[in-house]
């Protein structure tokens, strides 16, 4: 069956001299992967119509009995021009699609979890450089995934005045409850608690890049989200470190 869909590259890489393999998420049919052949010819009709963080229309050959698909067609349909020049940009846009490729899994159509990809790409282009826009993002995502940190009471005990974040148990815990359950936790003060609250509360990062921090409450809040992504995400920490400070 030929399948014809937009498309965004998750990763690329050689299979023999001439052709790739290009794993995708797709609008209609998930993360997918294609076998291009002859992709790496000089005159092949891939050649520029496909690249990542680039929005393509795909046209491939649906294997009914291998996870392989043969790719057919290729056309680029929306570029995104900032990730080549601004590099801090292109490191969140990679973080991003690290954290789309990991979290999705295969031959599972999610045309939300493509919307949202291509909407966070687009604001990344805009806002990416900036530090606090990793953040925002990872809050936003977590709460479309219907995963975000619960941050108003004590997640144990529903007590109002939480200081502790507690990645395993998804939000805010009080000292009491931490030391009683000997949760794993990290310090959570009102100044970086009040900030989370806004950034899950906001649509767009416009504001949340405004957002004026000492060195000391970004490190906090690397911290926090860092075990966060960690532990409800399965994404791990060098990549993000990866995406943020190199
Ligand atoms: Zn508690």
């Amino acid at each position: 069956m030929i399948v014809r869909t937009t498309a965004i590259p998750l990763a690329s890489y050689p299979y023999s001299s001439t052709s790739r393999i290009v794993h995708w998420l797709t609008r209609t049919h998930g993360k997918i992967s294609t076998l291009l052949k002859g992709a790496q010819r000089p005159k092949s009709p891939f050649l520029g119509e496909y690249d990542l963080f680039n929005t393509s229309e795909l046209l491939y050959f649906e294997k009914r009995t291998n996870t392989l698909h043969t790719g057919k067609e290729c056309a680029l349909l929306h570029r995104r021009p900032a990730f080549n020049t601004d590099w801090r940009a292109m490191q969140t846009a990679s973080y991003l699609t690290a954290l789309f490729n990991k979290t999705i899994p295969e031959e599972a159509p999610c045309p939300e979890q493509f919307e949202l990809y291509e909407e966070l790409l687009d604001l990344a282009e805009k806002y990416g450089h900036r530090v606090q826009f990793i953040l925002w993002a990872e809050l936003f995502f977590s709460t479309r995934q219907g995963h975000a940190p619960h941050l108003t009471t004590c997640v144990q005990c529903g007590g109002a005045e939480p200081s502790r974040f507690c990645a395993s148990n998804g939000g805010i815990v009080c000292t009491s409850c931490a030391k009683e359950h000997k949760f794993q936790t990290l310090e959570c003060p009102p100044d970086i608690l009040a900030v989370l609250r806004a950034w899950r509360n906001t649509e767009h990062p416009a504001s949340a890049i405004k957002t004026q921090l000492t060195n000391k409450q970004l490190t906090a809040l690397h911290s926090i989200m860092s075990a966060f992504m960690l532990y409800q995400f399965n994404m791990p920490t060098h990549l993000r470190a990866k995406a943020l400070f190199v």
